[in-house]
């Protein structure tokens, strides 16, 4: 069979599959024996599932494949981070990020080439839309990672935590955003905790409600300004769905949630969003919904317009939110000297070749 039509088993959940070996004529727990090879292996070929017949690794081998988006690019940074360029297409790069932590290994990854939504202060926005990633080049930023470091440090499972903070956003896509959450959090994939499994929205009420209904895990919300006229200014789609509504769904996904706060990420842009009277207003909202805050100061790209707020003011608006007993946390920058830091993934031809002088050799890692 022609290599195109072939089916790619990465991207397919739990069900998914099963529906896959049923058609072939198979017991569903060939399903989740498969699943274990592709995903806590890292096999991506049939003949080594050694406790298949034969028979059944031929038939693989003829219908399917296991096929993860190339990494075209890996680049260190001072700090421990790295950052890898994920190919999704002739045309497409998206870019996934590691970071280790002493307790803790997150690997942040993108949903979408580009994203529609043009936060004004966002690189990715400012790039447009390209498209939709599939489930596989979505959980296949995961499945390469692990690959790359289980070969490298010969340990399996280093990677903790998943955030959907890189580029894209993830509500917009959820037809393949789900079934790579469900490979995630299943203990015969992945088996990460839905506590440190995180999607992070700008807001997309829809999504919201649905991620609540059918995959509920830890729920981050890009806020970025306590009021709507800044917000439709900051975050455009407010003017779609203005805070009182977002508030609300915020509220309706606690129910379901596994984790009883969201996270309310406020980018610290100075002389916009930082000011005292902003502090109390960011204060007071936190008072309709249970939340903490994760304030991160503004990273800059060329031509942004912006710049981050200086520490005082960082500290003196986090101070504010403490007092009036909001929890608050301020996010390390990290890998910011490889671009790697929020806001900063682009991944597209043009940003590649304006940091190639400070890129790493690139190493073709065919996972
Ligand atoms: N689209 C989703 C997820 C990807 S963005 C969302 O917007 O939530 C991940 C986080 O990085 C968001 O909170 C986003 O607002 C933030 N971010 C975007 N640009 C940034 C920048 N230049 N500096 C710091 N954070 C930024
Ligand atoms: Fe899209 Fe998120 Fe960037 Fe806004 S911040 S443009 S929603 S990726």
């Amino acid at each position: 069979m022609n290599e195109a039509v072939k089916r790619n088993l990465l991207g397919l959940d739990a069900q998914a599959l099963g529906r896959f070996f049923e058609a072939l004529g198979e017991k569903p727990f060939r399903a989740r024996q498969v699943l274990r090879w592709i995903h806590q292996q890292s096999e991506s070929d049939f003949a080594r599932m050694s406790d298949l017949s034969k028979a059944l690794r031929d038939k693989l081998a003829e219908t399917a494949c296991i096929v993860a988006p190339a990494i075209v690019g890996d680049t260190p940074a001072e700090d421990g981070t790295r950052k890898w360029l994920v190919k999704v297409d002739g045309a497409n790069a998206v870019e996934s990020v590691f970071i280790p932590e002493t307790a803790r290994a997150t690997l942040c990854v993108s949903s979408q080439a580009g994203c529609v939504l043009d936060c004004s202060f966002c690189a990715t926005g400012k790039q447009g839309f390209n498209r939709n990633l599939t489930a596989a080049e979505i959980v296949g930023q995961l499945w390469s990672a692990n690959k790359i470091l289980g070969v490298e440090r010969k340990t399996e499972r280093i990677i903790s935590n998943v955030v959907f903070m890189g580029m894209g956003e993830p509500m917009l896509n959820l037809d393949h955003v789900i079934p790579a959450l469900r490979l995630m959090l299943d203990d015969n994939a992945y088996g990460l905790s839905r506590r440190r499994v995180t999607v992070s929205t700008s807001g997309v009420i829809p999504g919201i409600d649905r991620l609540r209904d059918e995959c509920p895990v830890a729920l981050a919300v890009s806020l970025h300004a306590p009021n709507d006229r800044l917000r439709d200014e900051l975050v455009p789609v407010n003017r779609k769905y203005p805070l009182s509504a977002l508030i609300a769904a915020c509220n309706r996904y606690l129910e379901k949630a596994p984790r009883d706060f969201i996270t309310f990420e406020y980018v610290m842009l100075e002389g916009v969003n930082d000011t005292e009277a902003h502090a109390r207003e960011a204060a007071a909202l936190a008072r309709r919904v249970r939340c903490k805050y994760n304030l991160i100061p503004f990273n800059p790209f060329a031509g942004s317009g912006y710049k981050r707020s200086s520490a005082e003011r960082i500290r003196r608006f986090a101070e504010i939110l403490q007092r009036a007993g909001v929890t608050v946390t301020t996010r390390k920058t990290r890998g910011d000297d490889i671009a790697a830091a929020c806001g900063q993934l682009a991944g597209d031809v043009a940003d590649r070749t304006r940091r190639s002088a400070r890129r790493v050799p690139i190493k073709e890692v065919h996972a």
